[in-house]
């Protein structure tokens, strides 16, 4: 950040007065700019055995597959946003929607909420943000061209709990150790 998005003058990264970390102040109006984590929210949209998958059309990562999610927008709650989500990239609609996951991901300063809810009729289509969508059975699931760890793990879990007939809520955290490798944390 380099200048005041209040009044358009240049900013400095300090400490304010009572408080412990850097903020960007600005020089000018002394507002200071909060930076805090984003919510992404999303779904597995289930019929029958199956579960729908998008390919992305947008970066990053072009032509992987994931389950529809986005950031959350003002006004709008973690779950309503995960149905818009499904809505804007598989024309799909969520019915009987449940929290399954909640991932921090500090290093991107991200929260993910994951819901699962039955897709209704069965019906989707891409929308714009994806090149196709599909439904698929869980020995069907592209595992090696998943879009990022968070649905992989969230995936993996859904399977887990499915295979056991017993779906809970499940909490965790990913974390980038270095360029190639992520822990997962489960709380
Ligand atoms: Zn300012």
């Amino acid at each position: 950040m380099n200048f005041c998005s209040s009044c358009g003058s240049k900013v400095t990264l300090l400490i304010p007065a009572g408080d412990n970390r850097h903020r960007f102040v600005c020089d000018e109006c002394g507002i200071i700019h909060y930076q805090n984590p984003n919510v992404v929210t999303g779904c597995i949209p289930e019929w029958g055995d199956k579960i729908l998958l998008c390919k992305r059309a947008i970066e990053p990562k072009y032509g992987s597959w994931t389950l529809p999610a986005g950031f959350m927008e003002n006004g709008e709650s973690s779950m309503l946003g995960a149905a818009r989500e499904a809505m804007e990239e598989a024309n799909a609609e969520l019915r009987d929607m449940k929290l399954f996951s909640v991932f921090s991901i500090p290093h991107i300063n991200q929260v993910y909420t994951m819901y699962r809810g039955v897709l209704h009729k069965g019906m989707a289509s891409p929308g714009d943000e994806s090149l196709e969508v599909r439904l698929v059975a869980e020995n069907e699931v592209p595992w090696d061209d998943l879009s990022f760890p968070v649905i992989i793990e969230t995936l993996k879990l859904y399977y887990e709990d499915r295979k056991s007939g017993n779906y809970s809520t499940h909490y965790g955290e990913i974390i980038r150790l270095d360029q190639k490798t992520i822990h997962v944390e489960h709380y």
